[in-house]
């Protein structure tokens, strides 16, 4: 019998939970035996991705969907046979609103994808001064930017080309959405590339993306209808469920609880092996080591290894948030409430950042008579909330929304998620610095990193990631280790 290879991950969030599961395969595949362990420091896996069931409401503490453009998680839950349990947005209350000038206003069709295709709604709707509609407009005229290697951050890139009333009070509120980060660092070509190439090609994003529209290829009748984002059916926990159960019927042992204090090296340069030494006292060996966590704990992690690797991997910013989902009496609330939910631009000067209408936007996630919203708070430069208490985090969401959707009755139940250090910041020079840690460590045989914090924030990112972290895992192994 050929020894097994040994493979460690650490990290028992989406990213680390898909690259034990990628690992799988090619072993079945070439006959290898393998030894895969999963370290998880917090009792639960899953990471941020937390669902809470309780009394017939499915709350999401973390993320509540993905996209579906990106075909990565669409494709894991095929293999897990869970794409029947993937539900569409309820398309009966297919509208967003943004608070703006006092009121919620309609957010224009089509700019979640960031560029208006129809500038006239903007016109009706309040939302922009005739002056600043006219300047948005201007992008289709305003030549492209020469080629230089000046990277723009999202502010600089979307004021330049739509101007900075459409940046703040359309763009703006969708990427605090998104990255709970600050538009004046966040770098364009780290967060949205295919916006800069989007210029390049056609000199101006409403010209690219009426482009886009008439290349789209026209969807097939029998082909199953998707919208921009998709859930399952139960909720996101069930991805990880069903990832769990897959990789202990595998054979894949998974600690929880187990915090990995300290990588160490052990073997020679031209055969390297690993130990990592667990808070709770005991160690594990290893062949290979996926770290799958948070860059300023890979930093730590590997600061023996490579001192520069670590130092830039600590050069990646983290944003604090929270979310807030309250149960209300349907009854109450129903008068009040219209389409998905809203978002909040920066200038506003609230405490939110969006609140979404769960149980309008997902069927099932909450019993009749009841209305589920989710409110989301904090990112960059207010973090501070994270620090309040619960009571006074409730208030101060209840107040927002009785200000801004006239909300007056109090929530049924509440549930607050904290998520301090949870969404890495890209910000200028991210690609670079990420080019080259990925460069250090593969220095470095046997090492990698993989997650939330190099290619990509969401969850169809951080799946393929750790698909490709595994694809490189499997042939280091199969290739070099006896
Ligand atoms: C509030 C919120 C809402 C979001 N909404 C969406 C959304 O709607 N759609 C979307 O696509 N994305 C969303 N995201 C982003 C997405 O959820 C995350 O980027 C993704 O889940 C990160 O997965 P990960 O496995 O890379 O990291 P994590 O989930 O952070 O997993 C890393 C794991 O490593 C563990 N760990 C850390 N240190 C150690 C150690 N020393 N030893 C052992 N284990 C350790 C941690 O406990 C953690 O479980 C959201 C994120 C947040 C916070």
């Amino acid at each position: 019998m050929a020894t097994p290879k040994r493979v460690v991950i650490v990290g028992g969030g989406i990213s680390g939970l898909s690259a034990a599961f990628a690992l799988l395969e090619p072993a079945r595949n070439k006959q290898v035996p393998l030894q895969c362990t999963v370290v998880e420091g917090q009792d639960y896996l899953g990471g941020k991705i937390l669902t809470n069931r309780r009394d017939g409401v499915i709350t999401e503490g973390g993320p509540d969907s993905f996209l579906t453009t990106k075909p990565a998680a669409l494709a894991l839950c095929e293999k897990l046979g869970l794409s029947s349990q993937l539900i569409n947005t309820n398309q009966e209350h297919a509208q967003t609103f943004t608070y703006s000038k006092g009121r919620l206003r309609q957010f224009p069709q089509g700019l979640i994808s960031m560029v208006p295709t129809k500038v006239g709604p903007l016109f009706h709707g309040g939302l922009l001064s005739w002056a600043g509609v006219v300047r948005m407009g201007a992008d289709w005229i305003i030549p492209r930017r020469a080629r230089t290697n000046d990277e723009e951050t999202l502010a600089e890139f979307f004021s330049r080309r739509l101007g900075s009333e459409a940046f703040n009070r359309l763009i703006e509120p969708l990427v605090s959405g998104i990255y709970a980060g600050d538009a004046n660092e966040l770098s364009v070509d780290a967060t949205f590339p295919h916006l800069v190439e989007l210029e390049r090609k056609h000199g101006s994003l409403i010209k690219g993306a009426l482009a886009m529209q008439r290349a789209r290829p026209s969807q097939k009748p029998d082909a199953k209808v998707r919208t921009l984002f998709t859930t399952l059916r139960g909720g996101l926990g069930d991805l990880i469920g069903s990832l769990t159960e897959r990789l202990s019927d595998a054979g894949v042992s998974l600690r929880r609880g187990a915090n990995v204090r300290e990588v160490q090296a052990l073997g020679s340069q031209a055969a390297p092996a690993y130990r990592l030494e667990l808070e709770a006292g005991d160690g594990l060996e290893a062949d290979a080591v996926i770290l799958a966590t948070p860059a300023y704990v890979s930093a730590g992690l590997l600061r023996p290894f490579d001192d520069a690797a670590a130092t830039l991997l600590n050069q990646i910013p983290y944003a604090s948030t929270l979310t807030i989902s309250m149960v209300f009496a349907l009854p109450e609330v129903k008068h009040l409430i219209r389409g998905y939910g809203f978002v909040v631009p920066r200038v506003e000067n609230r405490s939110l950042i969006a609140a979404t209408w769960s149980s309008m936007k997902w069927a099932e996630r909450a019993p009749a008579g009841q209305c589920l919203v989710r409110c989301y708070l904090g990112g960059r430069g207010r973090e501070h909330l994270l620090d309040l208490d619960d009571a006074e985090l409730t208030r101060r969401a209840c107040r927002e929304l009785a200000d801004i959707a006239g909300i007056q009755s109090l929530p049924l139940r509440t549930e607050v998620y904290r998520w301090p250090r949870a969404m890495p910041q890209y910000t200028r020079g991210h690609r670079e610095r990420v080019r080259r840690i990925r460069e250090r460590i593969a220095r470095q045989p046997g090492l990698y990193v993989t997650g939330a914090a190099y290619d990509g924030i969401g969850i169809p990112d951080c799946i393929r990631d750790a698909e490709q972290t595994s694809a490189k895992v499997t042939a280091y192994l199969w290739d070099c280790v006896p």
